[in-house]
């Protein structure tokens, strides 16, 4: 059985030119090119900006299916592309998953990325 690793918090970058966030793991800001970035540590609270189900999943991702995949918004303003994994009001977020449903930060696995559950 692969060992999977797991992040439990959520990071990113802060460019110190211009102040924008991003979780991507870049070298420059994608904002105004500058490379004074710094290492930003983001609280994990956010919610749903918008997302699809994806019944039949690709590659490693295909024993997921169905799954949820979203761009959640962090309460910081920047966006992330994330997996939805959870239950909300008692029915699995593949049937209950909506607009603004408010996500935590739950994981970050090396082969799937960001992992949220409903907050
Ligand atoms: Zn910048």
């Amino acid at each position: 059985m692969a060992e999977i690793m797991e992040a439990h918090s959520l990071t990113g970058k802060k460019c110190k030119s211009c102040g924008f966030e991003a979780t991507d793991p870049v070298v420059s800001c994608t904002n105004c090119g500058s490379e004074e970035v710094e290492v930003k540590t983001f609280s994990g609270k956010g919610k749903v900006y918008t997302y699809t189900v994806v019944h039949v999943g690709f590659g490693h991702l295909a024993p997921k299916a169905p799954y949820v995949l979203a761009v959640v918004e962090l309460e910081e303003g920047a966006k992330t592309m994330s997996i939805i994994e959870g239950e909300y009001q008692g029915k699995p977020v593949t049937e209950s998953i909506a607009i603004d449903m408010p996500v935590l930060f739950d994981r970050t696995e090396t082969s799937t990325g960001f992992i949220f559950k409903p907050a």
